[in-house]
């Protein structure tokens, strides 16, 4: 469980009571055994947790699967601007589906697959239309080299350079960063040397 200052812990032996499907208290065994329950889990041996999210992944059927989603259709340079407009059409068409579950994002696919005409692009786009940018950037460092040797900045310079760190903005892998990149990920208000360059 998270403490007061945000930090996690874990408390042996404890017990979680759940009012109206709400976490009403965790306390010890003793504090609840007079209170009368609907329901006694024995969990013994177990662990409580929140659920789990998975910020990215590769996968269809989502509104099928009863899954909660937020979907992005990955868009290419090398596809044209139709690729961009179908992205951006799947964001507006699926946003709110499924009463709610199903939330959408622009999906550029990559800073080494769209080029920096259409990333910034997707950045006025998504401000136009309140949606948020999921993009797949230093995947590995192998790639964050790649991209140092073509245009000599690093994937996460190239969104910072094309505005796209000034939006909501989720990026997918990201074991390439670089603890320089590091700082330009803060909110534009506190980054060094603030908002995009030219
Ligand atoms: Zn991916």
């Amino acid at each position: 469980m998270h403490d007061d200052s945000g930090g996690i812990g874990f408390r042996e032996d404890a017990v979680v009571v759940v009012r109206g499907g709400v976490i009403e208290t965790v306390t010890s065994a003793e504090a609840v055994a007079e209170l009368p329950a609907a329901e006694r889990i024995d969990a013994r041996g177990q662990v409580a947790m929140p659920g789990l999210i998975n910020c990215h992944t590769h996968a269809p059927m989502v509104v099928d699967s009863g899954l909660r989603a937020n979907l992005g259709w990955a868009f290419f340079s090398s596809q044209g601007p139709e690729s961009r407009e179908r992205s951006l059409e799947f964001a507006l068409r699926w946003r709110g589906a499924a009463n709610g579950r199903i939330t959408t994002s622009l999906a550029p696919h990559a800073p080494y697959t769209v080029n920096d005409a259409d990333l910034e692009a997707t950045a006025r786009l998504v401000s136009d239309h309140g949606l948020p940018v999921r993009i797949h950037a230093a995947e590995n460092a192998e790639q964050t080299d790649n991209s140092l040797a073509r245009c000599g900045r690093t994937p996460i310079e190239t969104l910072r350079r094309t505005g796209l760190l000034d939006v909501d903005l989720l990026i997918a892998h990201g074991t390439g960063i670089t603890k320089k990149d590091v700082p330009l990920l803060r909110p534009p208000e506190v980054r060094p040397g603030g908002g995009p360059e030219g």
